[in-house]
C-alpha cells in the first residue's frame, strides 16, 4: 500500500508534561537575605520534566510526541528546536498566551542547588487540550505524565488513556503536596517515584530502610497503582505489584552531575518495556540509561541515543 508523502507517523509513547527555559547560575555560596552577590557562569538550557523524558525517549530512538503549551515567545522556539533536534514531534505542542515555562536554577560550588519554577504557560494546559489531542492518544500504545501541569489535566489525560486501552506511567514529580486520589491512582500502571517523593506520596517520616520503604510502597498498591518502581538514586530501585517485590541495584559509575537521572530512568524504562513488555529487562535498560546520563553534566545534553546505551551494554 501507497504511503502517502504526508502522511503523519504517529508516536508509539506520547508524554503529557511541562517545558521550561532553565536558566542556570553558578554561585560559590547561596545568597543570605537580602544579600547580593556576584555569579561566575550564567546558561540557559531546555528543561521540563515532560520536555526531559519526551527528549530521553526520542534520543533512544523511539517515535514519541510531547503535548504541553508554550508562549508564543522566544523562550517557547528555543524548545521547541530542541526537542525537534532530539527527535520529538512537536505537533502536539500548542500555543499558549502565558509566557514560556522558566525554572531559575542556582548551583553552589558543591553541587547544591536551589530550584524557583514559573508554570507560565505550562499551567495553561486544561483537559481541553487533551481532547484536542486525542487523535494522538488513540494512535499510540504508551502515556506518560509528570505533575508539573495541572492535576486535573494529569487525572484527565490518565482517564482518557486507560479508556483507550493504553499502558500508563506517571513519575509523581515534583513530590506533591498533597497525596494522590485513589481513584487517579488506580488509572497507574506504572508509579514511578524517586525516595522523596514516595516520602511526600504517603506521608511517611522517612522511607530510608528497606522495610519502610516497602511499606510505604504497600500503601499506593492498596490505594490502587497497579506496580510502584521506586528509583533509589546511586542504590538502583525497588518494584512492587501485588505478586512479587524486586530490587535491582544501579550499575556502578562515576557520576558527575545527577539532573536528569530520573527524567532518563523513565524514557529508559518506558521505550524497553514497550518492545519486549519484560520487567527486568526494562529496569535494565532504564538503570543503563540513567547510569550513562550521571556521567555527563547537564540535562537534556546529558541524555544518551540508543547507539551509546548499546555500546555501554
Ligand atoms: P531522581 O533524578 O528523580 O531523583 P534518582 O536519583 O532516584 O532519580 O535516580 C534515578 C535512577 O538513576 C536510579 O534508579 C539509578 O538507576 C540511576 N542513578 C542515579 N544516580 C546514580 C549513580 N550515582 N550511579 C549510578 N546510577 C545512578
Amino acid at each position: 500500500m501507497a504511503v502517502e508523502a504526508n502522511e503523519r507517523v504517529w508516536p508509539r509513547i506520547v508524554v503529557v508534561g511541562s517545558l521550561n527555559l532553565d536558566l542556570v547560575m553558578q554561585v560559590e555560596a547561596f545568597p543570605k537575605e537580602g544579600e547580593t552577590l556576584f555569579g561566575s557562569g550564567l546558561s540557559e538550557v531546555a528543561g521540563g520534566k515532560g520536555a526531559n523524558q519526551a527528549a530521553a525517549v526520542g534520543k533512544l530512538g523511539t517515535a514519541v510526541s510531547l503535548i504541553g503549551k508554550v508562549g508564543r515567545d522566544a523562550s517557547g522556539d528555543k524548545l521547541i528546536h530542541s526537542l525537534q533536534q532530539a527527535g520529538v514531534d512537536t505537533c502536539a505542542l500548542l500555543p499558549s498566551d502565558q509566557p514560556t515555562g522558566r525554572a531559575l536554577i542556582t548551583v553552589n560550588a558543591s553541587g547544591h542547588n536551589y530550584i524557583v519554577v514559573i508554570p507560565g504557560a505550562n499551567a495553561d494546559l486544561t483537559p481541553f487540550d487533551i481532547d484536542e489531542q486525542r487523535q494522538v492518544i488513540e494512535h499510540c500504545e504508551m502515556v506518560v505524565l509528570q505533575l508539573e501541569i495541572p492535576i486535573e489535566t494529569v487525572a484527565y489525560t490518565l482517564r482518557l488513556a486507560k479508556r483507550l486501552g493504553k499502558t500508563t506511567i506517571l513519575n509523581p514529580a515534583p513530590a506533591p503536596a498533597h497525596q494522590l486520589s485513589s481513584e487517579l491512582l488506580q488509572l497507574v500502571d506504572f508509579l514511578i517515584p524517586n525516595e522523596h517523593e514516595l516520602q511526600s506520596l504517603t506521608g511517611f517520616q522517612a522511607v530510608a530502610d528497606p522495610a519502610s520503604l516497602e511499606v510505604a510502597a504497600q500503601s499506593l498498591l492498596e490505594l490502587g497503582a497497579q506496580a510502584v518502581l521506586v528509583t533509589l538514586g546511586e542504590k538502583g530501585c525497588c518494584y512492587l505489584d501485588r505478586q512479587q517485590v524486586k530490587t535491582y541495584p544501579a550499575r556502578k559509575v562515576e557520576a558527575v552531575d545527577t539532573t536528569a537521572a530520573g527524567d532518563s530512568f523513565i524514557a529508559g524504562f518506558a521505550v524497553s518495556y514497550l518492545q519486549q513488555r519484560d520487567l527486568d529487562a526494562a529496569v535494565a535498560y532504564a538503570q543503563q540509561v540513567a547510569a550513562i546520563t550521571v556521567t555527563r553534566h547537564g540535562a537534556q545534553s546529558s541524555l544518551p541515543t540508543r547507539e551509546e546505551v548499546e555500546a555501554f551494554g
